[in-house]
């Protein structure tokens, strides 16, 4: 019986638990012997070889592209951030004239107003800006005036916010 390549190669790697009975047999067998010596000059080698640098980077196309964001960049998170912030202030500062304008709501309900809101949102920049607005003795001047501007600045800052985002998306 010769020594099997799973032997030959135990023995190399000095992993073998028979390492007297395969020697044994090497010093007999000049076949067996020869074919460890052929073996043992493929590893050696193996090992000279030099160390190639790839042409290609396999790990490439597996890796994330840096150009792709994992998130939406920081000033564009702040722009909506700012935008739900400044809604937050006009709505509160809205509901007030909201209930001058429409007696009939009643504010206690208000998720049902809530949800009215928005509908009266894009009705309301209509009408002020194509309608004069009817005499509201209730409301202070500096508030009317705060309210205006607060009102301009949503807008600004809600129409440049998606603008931003509308971008982004289309890059
Ligand atoms: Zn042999």
């Amino acid at each position: 019986m010769h020594l099997t390549e799973d032997q030959l190669n135990e023995y190399l790697d000095e992993a073998t638990i028979e390492r007297v009975q395969i020697e044994e047999h090497l010093s007999s067998c000049d076949e067996c012997a020869a074919r460890l010596s052929t073996l043992q000059n493929v590893f050696t080698e193996l090992d000279s070889l030099p160390e190639l640098e790839l042409t290609r980077d396999l790990a490439a196309p597996f890796t994330l592209r840096p150009s792709l964001p994992a998130q939406l960049p920081k000033f564009l998170t702040l722009t909506v951030t700012l935008q739900a912030a400044v809604a937050l202030t006009a709505i509160g500062i809205a509901i007030p004239f909201i209930a001058n304008l429409m007696p009939s709501i009643n504010l206690s309900a208000f998720v049902g107003v809530s949800i009215q809101l928005q509908t009266q949102w894009t009705s309301w920049l209509d009408t002020l800006s194509t309608f004069q607005l009817p005499p509201m003795p209730e409301l202070p001047i500096v508030e009317m005036s705060s309210l205006l501007i607060t009102l301009a600045g949503v807008s600004v800052i809600w129409i440049l916010g998606n603008g931003l985002l509308l971008r982004n998306q289309l890059k």
